[in-house]
This record gives structure tokens, C-alpha cells and sequence, in this order.
């Protein structure tokens, strides 16, 4: 029990990881141009964009390098490396989660949620919503909005938006978004 309570503890700890990380490296202090901020501005711009496979792997080793003995440290090391795997898998799963949304249609009522939370953060309010897998740490800061329809620029819009006959927005998402062409005057960047 207290190694599945290190594990929690661990996913937890990623996923408050994961809002501060975008809130603050990510748009907060993205001019210091720190080693998020390269990448998630270049994510925002080119929202197709996402950072290199072997670039997280590497920083999930790192962040594991570090993590491991210090929590070992405190706790053991059996509830140190439990920590640690639980911190880890929810980053891999929070990268596979991101990922899917930008280029897989929703599968069920939590995919079609963090798809709506999160590109709302893209297209709407880049200083909301700033946890991708769950709105706990945003409602925690006052950083959560809650989104309506999604006006999502053309040339941003994710590919599984559109009907692949009509290359038009797919009827299925007609109540959550919206895809708003550059040449009409009411465009949402
Ligand atoms: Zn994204
Ligand atoms: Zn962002």
C-alpha cells in the first residue's frame, strides 16, 4: 500500500509539474528563451510542431536521474524508485495524451474534454488552462476557463477536425468548433 501511495504521490507530483512547467517556463518567462519555452513557442506557432521524441526521453532520464536519489533519500529506495515511476509514467502518458490531441480525433468524453481544454489554451487564452491532462492545478491558481465553441484558425486547424470528403469541419464536431478562415473579417488568431 505505501509503495502504491508513493506511485500517486508521484503522479501527482507530475501533474502539478505539468501546469507549472507551461504556465511559467512555457509562456510566463518564455522570453528567457529556457530549454520549454524554444520548444512550446515553436509548438504555439506551428501548433502541428512537437518536440522531438529523443529530446524527452532524454529529459525524462534526467529529471529520473535526479529524482530517484532524492526521494530514495527521503523515503527509501523502494518508495523513492515508486515515486519515480509514478512521476515518470504520467509524463509519458501526458505526452502521448497531448500528442493525440493535435492529431487524433476524441474517442471518448475525457479525450473530447482535454482536446476542448486545451485548445482553448491554443487559440483562445494561452494564459489559461495551462494543465493539458486535468483542470485540478488551473482551478487551484484561477487559471481555468471554461471553454465554449473552439474557433480554430484554417491553418491550424488539427486534421482530424475536418471531413476528409468535404475537407470541411466533420459535422460530428459542428457543436465545439468552429474553423474560421483567415479571408473572413471576424478571423481569431
Ligand atoms: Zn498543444
Ligand atoms: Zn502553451
Amino acid at each position: 500500500m505505501k509503495l502504491l501511495f508513493s506511485v500517486a504521490l508521484g503522479a501527482a507530483s507530475w501533474s502539478l509539474t505539468e501546469h507549472v512547467m507551461h504556465r511559467y517556463l512555457g509562456h510566463v518567462f518564455a522570453r528567457n528563451r529556457n530549454f520549454f519555452a524554444v520548444e512550446h513557442v515553436r509548438h504555439h506557432a506551428t501548433t502541428s510542431y512537437f518536440a522531438p521524441a529523443w529530446k524527452k526521453g532524454a529529459a525524462a532520464a534526467v529529471v529520473a536521474a535526479i529524482v530517484t536519489p532524492v526521494a530514495s533519500m527521503i523515503v527509501g529506495p523502494r518508495r523513492g524508485l515508486a515515486y519515480t515511476a509514478g512521476f515518470v509514467s504520467t509524463y509519458l502518458g501526458y505526452e502521448w495524451l497531448h500528442y493525440r490531441a493535435h492529431v487524433a480525433a476524441p474517442t471518448n468524453r475525457y479525450e473530447a474534454w482535454l482536446r476542448k481544454h486545451h485548445f482553448y489554451h491554443h487559440f483562445h487564452n494561452p494564459s489559461v488552462n495551462h494543465g493539458v491532462t486535468s483542470p485540478i492545478w488551473d482551478r487551484v491558481f484561477g487559471t481555468y476557463e471554461e471553454p465554449d465553441v473552439i474557433r480554430v484558425p484554417a491553418r491550424h486547424a488539427m486534421p482530424w477536425l475536418r471531413d476528409p470528403e468535404t475537407g470541411k469541419l466533420d459535422p460530428r464536431f459542428a457543436a465545439d468548433y468552429e474553423i474560421v478562415d483567415k479571408r473572413k473579417p471576424k478571423a481569431a488568431a
